[in-house]
C-alpha cells in the first residue's frame, strides 16, 4: 500500500517543519491530492491516523483537497478535463490525452499550536 510511505513522507515534512518554525502540536493537516495521483482518499487517511501516532501530529485532522485531473488532447489540441489516467477526451472521444494536472499530492498547510500565536504556513512539495 503505497498510501503509507506517501504518509510517512507527510509526516517527515511535518517534523522538519516543526523543527524549523518551532511549534510543538499541529491540529490540521491540509493535504491537496490530484485526482490522477493515484491515491485513494480513505486509505491516506487510515495510513496517516497510524503512522501519527506518537508525532507531535497525533490526533491532527487531515484535510483533503482534492485537485482535479486534467489532461492535453492531441487531437482536440487543447486541454480537457480526465477523472483517471487513459480516460478518453471528453470532447471528441479519442484517447490521445496525456494528463497534465492533478498528478501530485502536496501539503497545503498545516494549523498548529504556535507559542508565538503566529498563524504559521509550511508549504512544501512533498515529491
Ligand atoms: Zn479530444
Amino acid at each position: 500500500m503505497h498510501e503509507m510511505s506517501l504518509a510517512e513522507g507527510v509526516v517527515r515534512i511535518i517534523e522538519e517543519a516543526a523543527a524549523r518554525e518551532g511549534f510543538s502540536r499541529v491540529r490540521v493537516v491540509r493535504l491537496e491530492v490530484g485526482q490522477l495521483a493515484g491515491v485513494e482518499p480513505a486509505a491516506l487517511r487510515f495510513c496517516f491516523d497510524a503512522v501519527v501516532r506518537d508525532t507531535l501530529a497525533e490526533g491532527a485532522r487531515l484535510e483533503i483537497v482534492p485537485l482535479a485531473g486534467s489532461g492535453w488532447c492531441h487531437d482536440c489540441a487543447r486541454e480537457v478535463a480526465i477523472a483517471a489516467h487513459y480516460d478518453a477526451c471528453p470532447a471528441c472521444g479519442g484517447y490521445r490525452v496525456q494528463a497534465t494536472g492533478g498528478l501530485e499530492m502536496r501539503l497545503l498547510d498545516l494549523e498548529v499550536d504556535d507559542p508565538a500565536g503566529e498563524p504559521c504556513c509550511a508549504t512544501t512539495k512533498s515529491e
